[in-house]
């Protein structure tokens, strides 16, 4: 089994005889040995800027470095926390190989993204109300203020506007102030794989009687629960059920639950009222999109953080051209900045910023994935629930591929993303769709049409 830590401790050595002291400590010291994938050694860096920094200029020093180690590892590859999406198997494996005294290691690996603070999150007209409930259930999780019962906190808007980086907040918040209290953070994806195994386990061990009982302890022993996106749990009657008794069980003993949606709980569909009726019973607060000078204060933020650099004109730009998703916002920056340190301009002007986002079609102010998913939906005569859910039917594959492949064309979001549109599935299933559609544009001039009819649908 292979040391990640003992080479990087190896490998750093040899690096540190390399480059300037000062060097060292601003790059080298700041990178995390993480994972392994075909041989290349996974760095994890703190920030956009230093994986920049890194790849540029240190990476042939650092896989000169790898190769004195004489281990198995041939390359090296710097990633950020938004990337490490792409390689939890690998993650997951590299943390059970760990040798055991590394166990205090372990503990650093937090539950939540590090940047995802209160501090961090800019507050405006359009996200006070989920801010300031966020802090309060925060600093006092589970307790009723006044007549305001906080609980549940049931935050809801559109994607890309900050729901998650609320509930991190929150997480980061307790587990600063409050570390005896226990928080558990789910997406609702990864609640129904758990709920699935459940099942499973339970068919084979007890028959018949269907206790849950693994399941239910998980999340019955925390006092505050945090459940993502529940919109994903329409039309699982029997998960709704599951979460309806332990939702009973933590309220009725005083624990914090916070859920959030892309839409109010009244608009999930098939969703159980008694369940709906606890969702709604607690604080309802939205999140909106952002205005004009709420965008160019996390711009700004997001550079601070950082620590990047852009013309004034370019954050105007972008905060003009971005206006409804936050991820967006943010991505068209990092694109800049690549680009800009692609063609060597450290300090990218408006014409950079432009260039660098010629082929961004999502400049198209709006656009995003449920507008391609609508449009596809209402092209081929299929139900959006039917294109996100695991049916195979030919026709909803058909439609699924299409629309995958064109809000990977269209929008730049990250596959675990896109995956997670259509129901959690895996970021590998999501590159099989859009190159298959890729190929089936060229070959079969009906799928070519097919996909300019939907264009045309969405004013492309
Ligand atoms: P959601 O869960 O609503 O889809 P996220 O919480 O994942 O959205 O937010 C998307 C990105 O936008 C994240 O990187 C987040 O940090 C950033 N973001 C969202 N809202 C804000 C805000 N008000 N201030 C700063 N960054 C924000
Ligand atoms: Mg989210």
């Amino acid at each position: 089994m292979i040391d990640i830590n003992k080479i990087w401790k190896e490998t750093l050595s040899y690096v540190s005889s390399e480059i300037t002291a000062v060097a060292y400590m601003l790059w080298m010291d700041s990178l995390t040995p993480i994972c392994v994938k075909d041989n290349t050694l996974i760095l994890l860096a703190p920030s956009l800027h230093a994986k920049i920094t890194v790849n540029k200029n240190y990476k042939d020093i650092i896989r000169k470095a790898l190769d004195k180690t004489r281990s198995s590892l041939i390359d090296v590859d710097v990633i950020i926390d938004e990337e490490t999406g792409l390689y939890a198997s690998e993650i997951d494996a590299a943390r059970r190989n760990a040798p055991q005294m590394e166990a205090p290691a372990q503990k650093k690996q937090p539950q939540f993204i590090a940047r995802y603070t209160f501090d961090n999150f800019v507050v405006g007209e359009s996200n006070k109300l989920a801010y300031h409930a966020s802090q309060s259930v925060a600093q006092n999780p589970g307790s009723a203020e006044g007549f305001l019962s906080f609980n549940p906190l049931f935050i809801y808007g559109d994607v890309g506007l900050g729901k998650t980086h609320l509930l991190h907040s929150i997480g980061n918040y307790i587990t600063e102030n409050h570390p005896e209290l226990k928080v558990l953070y789910i997406p609702t994806e990864k609640l129904t794989n758990d709920y699935i195994e459940a099942i499973s386990n339970n068919k084979e061990g007890e028959k018949g009687s269907f206790t849950f009982r693994s399941f239910r302890e998980k999340y019955r022993n925390v006092d505050v629960l945090m459940i993502d996106d529940v919109q994903f749990l329409q039309k699982k009657t029997g998960l709704q059920d599951v979460v309806f008794h332990i939702f009973n069980e933590l309220y009725q003993n005083g624990k914090q639950i916070i859920l959030t949606s892309d839409r109010p709980p009244k608009e999930i569909g098939t969703l159980e009222d008694r369940l709906r009726s606890r969702f709604e019973g607690g604080l309802l607060a939205d999140v909106g999109a952002p205005n004009l000078e709420m965008r160019i204060a996390i711009i700004r933020k997001k550079m601070l953080l950082e620590k990047l650099a852009v013309n004034d004109d370019v954050v105007y730009y972008l905060a003009e051209q971005f206006d409804s998703n936050i991820r967006e916002l943010e991505g068209a920056l990092s694109k800049v900045i690549l680009y800009a340190n692609l063609i060597n301009k450290p300090y990218p002007d408006i014409n950079t910023a432009k260039e660098a986002l010629k082929n961004n079609q999502q400049k198209k102010v709006g656009l995003d994935s449920s507008d391609i998913i609508n449009a596809v939906c209402s092209y081929f005569h299929i139900g959006k629930s039917d294109i996100i859910s695991k049916k195979k039917t030919k026709d909803i594959v058909e439609a699924r591929m299409i629309a995958i492949f064109l809000i990977t064309e269209l929008l730049s979001l990250p596959l675990v993303t896109i995956g997670q549109l259509f129901g959690g599935r895996d970021h590998t299933t999501i590159i099989h769709s859009r190159d298959k559609i890729l190929a089936a544009q060229k070959e079969s001039k009906e799928v070519a049409r097919q996909i300019k009819d939907i264009k045309g649908m969405l004013n492309l």
